[in-house]
């Protein structure tokens, strides 16, 4: 957020002139070829220092292309046969070469046009005696037609508050360094030069550029920027660090994901492990229900790319808020009291069986669990144990390979916590859902906003549900953990480990603050 500063483009106006000493004029061009490589060497080991190895590799590529002899010879060749300046051949070149780029079919392939044009007016503004770079005199906002790579790097970071520009692709050199640098940016959008100096806020995350913002605007940009600086605070002083007390206890801390997208953010924010796939969503961003294979792949990428960290996923919990069309479900007048998640799984074997055999046969990829949404009975663990059985069993039949993964009950209903004595005798582990507890217990929809001031998420009633569901858990030797959101509330990490809770799975946003919490404690 600040100022903006609109960058006029850089007009060269190459003129053709006629030259007559041929030899000289290549001579010209390879000193300034020569001249800059040296820059981009420069420009290299800056990138490296600042933005990492990966990132700098486009200087030596830059460096590279100075290199290709198709490009200096078309400029060796203009010069000669129309006997013109080495500006003026490598303007055609430039252009031509450009040109070729950007009419390739391949995305990546296409923005190295702008790589051509850049290089080349490194070369030109060297031929013409022009100093490069503009030095910005306090931190603003860039507004630009374009902004090369290297001007990119160049850019005083201290100085740049963030830029906008009327060109550039995603894949651009210039997209990639800005996303690198923590630069936020928008690209390929309008820009007008009479913004000159006018106030603007650049929300790179939605590709916004507020002109003129109002003081609401204002505000909710500078909240957002101080929960950036703090996540990346987070990241800098937590990333890699134990989830570990003062004294010594360790916790596991993982992450609630939706998709198999979200382990990214996962692996970024430094899960250790996925503690609630949320199944459904599979089914929700489906048109019909997913096949075994589709759900499959999807498990199996999961667990493959959390690399042997637990991935527990829950199964099938639709229904209530969580409406799929394809399910035909009758409309009823109290949804979260009605038919749902392991209600129908039970009623609907083939859904059901479909949706274990591709857990089971992705746990053959990694280190998965499982575990069963509103369970209130023994009964229905049983049952729903017994369906895993004969998936197993029909498995180990069909000689499809996989491993025996942990059982687990959500405990999200306060029959559920009644019993949890009895459950812990047939479980591997226990995870709390306060989502839908918080909701039973207390007898207030967890959908209707009206009672979102009034419910008391830390009601005693809903902390002594948790207490008794760990001494339930610890009785019988089971782990126990909190997958609901209020598994992230930092005024109750210290009660929750006092009941002993062993493991916290939160939003992935949430990882590091909680990590945090547990350390100080
Ligand atoms: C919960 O109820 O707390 C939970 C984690 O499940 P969901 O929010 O998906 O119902
Ligand atoms: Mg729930």
């Amino acid at each position: 957020m600040g100022e903006i500063f609109y960058l006029e483009k850089e007009e060269a106006t190459i003129h053709r002139e006629k030259i007559t000493d041929i030899a000289r004029e290549k001579v010209r061009f390879d000193e300034a070829v020569i001249a800059a490589k040296a820059q981009l060497q420069k420009l290299y080991e800056k990138a490296k220092k600042e933005v990492g190895e990966a990132e700098a590799a486009i200087f030596e590529v830059h460096e590279m292309m100075l290199d290709d002899n198709d490009y200096l010879e078309s400029v060796y060749n203009i010069i000669e046969n129309q006997q013109v300046c080495a500006e003026f051949a490598l303007a055609q070149t430039s252009q031509n070469f450009a040109r070729m780029f950007r009419e390739m079919d391949d995305d990546y392939m296409k923005a190295r046009g702008a790589d051509i044009e850049d290089i080349s007016s490194r070369v030109l503004r060297i031929l013409s005696g022009k100093e490069e770079g503009r030095k910005l005199q306090k931190p603003m906002i860039i507004m630009a037609y374009d902004l090369a790579p290297s001007e990119t790097i160049q850019l005083d970071k201290d100085k740049l508050l963030g830029f906008v520009t009327q060109k550039g692709s995603t894949n651009s050199h210039t997209a990639i360094l800005a996303r690198t640098m923590n630069i936020p940016a928008v690209i390929n959008t309008e820009i007008k030069k009479e913004w000159h100096g006018k106030q603007a806020i650049v929300d790179g995350y939605n590709g916004e550029v507020i002109i003129e913002p109002c003081q609401e605007e204002i505000e909710k940009a500078v909240a957002r920027m101080e929960e950036d600086e703090n996540k990346i605070r987070l990241l800098k002083e937590l990333k890699g660090k134990e989830s570990i007390t003062t004294a010594g206890r360790k916790i596991n801390l993982y992450a609630n994901i939706g998709n198999v997208a979200d382990t990214a953010k996962a692996l970024q924010n430094d899960a250790e492990g996925i503690g609630l796939f949320r199944s459904e969503f599979l089914y929700l961003e489906s048109q019909t229900y997913p096949t075994e294979d589709e759900q499959f792949q999807a498990y199996k990428a999961v667990a493959e790319n959390m690399a042997g960290k637990k991935v527990i996923i829950r199964t099938l919990d639709i229904g209530a808020d969580k409406q799929v069309d394809y399910f035909n479900l009758e409309k009823e007048e109290n949804p979260a009291l009605g038919y749902r998640a392991i209600r129908i799984c039970l009623q609907e074997p083939e859904i059901f069986k479909t949706q274990l055999r591709a857990i089971l046969r992705a746990s053959a990829y990694g280190n998965i669990s499982l575990m069963f949404p509103m369970i209130v009975s023994v009964e229905e663990l049983r049952k729903a144990k017994s369906f895993l059985e004969e998936v197993k069993e029909e498995l180990k039949q069909a000689g499809i390979p996989f491993k025996d993964p942990e059982v687990g009950v959500m405990i999200e209903t306060p029959a559920a916590v009644i019993i949890s004595d009895q459950l812990a005798q047939e479980a591997d582990f226990f995870s709390i859902g306060t989502n839908d507890l918080i909701q039973y217990t207390l007898a207030a929809d967890r959908q209707n906003q009206k009672l979102d001031d009034l419910i008391d998420n830390h009601h005693p009633a809903v902390l002594k549900m948790i207490e008794m569901t760990a001494k339930s858990a610890h009785a019988h030797n089971i782990w126990v953990g909190i997958c609901g959101e209020l598994g992230a509330d930092t005024d109750l990490t210290e009660t929750f480990l006092e009941y002993g809770i062993d493991e916290l799975s939160v939003s992935p946003s949430r990882i590091l603050a909680v990590r945090e919490k547990i350390r100080s404690l």
